[in-house]
């Protein structure tokens, strides 16, 4: 029974996403040439075609990837890859810690394997073909062994935690396991910009000193502590510009790419910090960190019951260990398996930030001036190649940010 229902939201998922996927492809070709008429002065249609071909090049490969993780889930639990997984580690250790990390990095490292050609391909051929790609292969790959190195570092005093409590704790594990959980999160949030970040690029003070006295004076205007700016190399990556906000308390902090930084007017650069400011001033890191600490109680409560049933795991092609613990195999089944039911709080979840973008750019306008918000969100898509013309439905399910015509009919209102 639950094998059905599994395999029936899983269909659900893939479907849902290939169809929004073909519609944003669809949708970007018909309007490929002709660039909205509020652009037709600050966009190009050589840019605007550009960024049409772009954003289907990369849809493209996400529903490949899509198709690729629904196999390796099925891969998983029917075809029986995790029952051998398990019975391999069990068999290797005996029940205890060892077999359990080696049970979740095992299945990690295959999911990370599996993604590998897509990373490749989306880095070394797409992000080429549209010059953003400004690493070698060299740099990708001593990325890729830092992450591996934080991901164990961070990662495996977590796993072992929660096996323990899963272990030792009785059967309100869940509740102890949220609570360290939460102080992970929170200490991530400390560690990420000042130690993690760090790892893999330059962050460095504002020097162009008439600009820093500007922002100076916005920041203190708003309250904001500024020591927080800082000014990151993302050109050693990528032509991409971004700017964002991150950390909180004494961590908190503004980064700017520095390809940003090149391209924007020192008024734009200032009503973009402005925008970061208002994420800040809005209290939204906060609000975003309360509900994921929210759900991820409810999912807690909801893995500690299903840990318990016999069903969660045959229903999933995997025999629990009779006699012996089963608590690696609990949590990887739960966490490969979550997403399926949970993919449709996407959109509510992209919703919500969409509205706090809202919220920031309203702020920016306050503070500064909406029509140098504008001028620098019209560079910035034009840069990025974001097309001007996504699917609505597309965008509305997935976009963190409202379309560039949405936002900037607010500001425009709004000045
Ligand atoms: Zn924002």
């Amino acid at each position: 029974m639950f094998t059905i229902v599994f395999l029936a939201a899983l269909v659900l998922m893939v479907l849902t996403k290939l169809w929004l996927a073909a519609r944003q492809v669809r949708h970007v070709a018909q309007h490929r040439n002709a660039v909205p008429a509020r652009f037709a002065d600050t966009i190009s249609l050589a840019s605007h075609q550009k960024a049409a071909d772009y954003t289907i090049a990369r849809t493209r490969l996400s529903m490949l990837e899509v198709l690729a993780g629904a196999a390796v889930l099925i891969g998983f639990t029917m075809l029986g890859g995790l029952q051998w997984l398990n019975q391999a580690w069990l068999e290797t250790f005996g029940p205890g810690y060892a077999y359990g990390v080696a049970l979740v990095a095992s299945v990690a490292v295959i999911g990370g394997l599996v993604d590998l050609p897509f990373s490749l391909y989306g880095q070394f051929g797409i992000e080429e073909r549209f010059g953003f790609n400004k690493m070698t292969f060299r740099l990708w790959l001593a990325d890729m062994v830092k992450m591996l190195l934080v991901a164990s570092v961070l990662g495996l005093p977590l796993l072992l935690a929660v096996l323990w409590l899963m272990e030792r704790a009785g059967s309100l594990w869940w509740l102890w396991t949220w609570l360290v959980w939460m102080g992970f999160n929170l200490f991530l949030l400390v560690v990420f910009p000042t130690f993690i970040a760090p790892l893999f690029n330059k962050f460095e003070p504002l020097t162009d000193e008439s600009l820093r006295q500007r922002i100076e004076a916005l920041m203190q205007r708003c309250g904001f502590a500024s020591k927080g700016l800082f000014v990151m190399d993302g050109s050693k990556r990528s032509a991409h510009g971004n700017a964002y906000f991150t950390g909180f308390g004494a961590a908190k902090r503004i980064v700017f790419f520095d390809t940003l930084l090149a391209r924007l007017s020192g008024d734009e650069i200032e009503a973009v910090l402005a925008h970061e400011l208002g994420h800040f001033k809005r209290r939204h890191v906060a609000k975003r960190i309360a509900v994921t600490f929210a759900l991820s109680l409810v999912f807690l409560a909801l893995l500690g019951w299903l840990a318990t049933r016999t069903w969660f795991y045959t229903g999933l092609g995997v025999a629990p260990n009779l006699g012996v613990s089963n608590h690696a195999l609990a949590l990887v089944l739960f966490f490969l398996t979550l997403p399926v039911f949970t993919f449709l709080l996407g959109p509510l979840s992209s919703q919500s930030s969409r509205r706090h973008e809202f919220e920031a750019d309203a702020f920016a306008a306050d503070q500064t001036n909406a029509g140098h918000l504008v001028s620098a969100l019209v560079k910035l898509y034009k840069d990025n190649a974001s097309t001007l013309t996504p699917d609505p439905l597309y965008s509305a399910f997935y976009y963190s940010h409202p379309p560039a015509a949405q936002r900037i009919d607010r500001l425009l209102a709004h000045a």
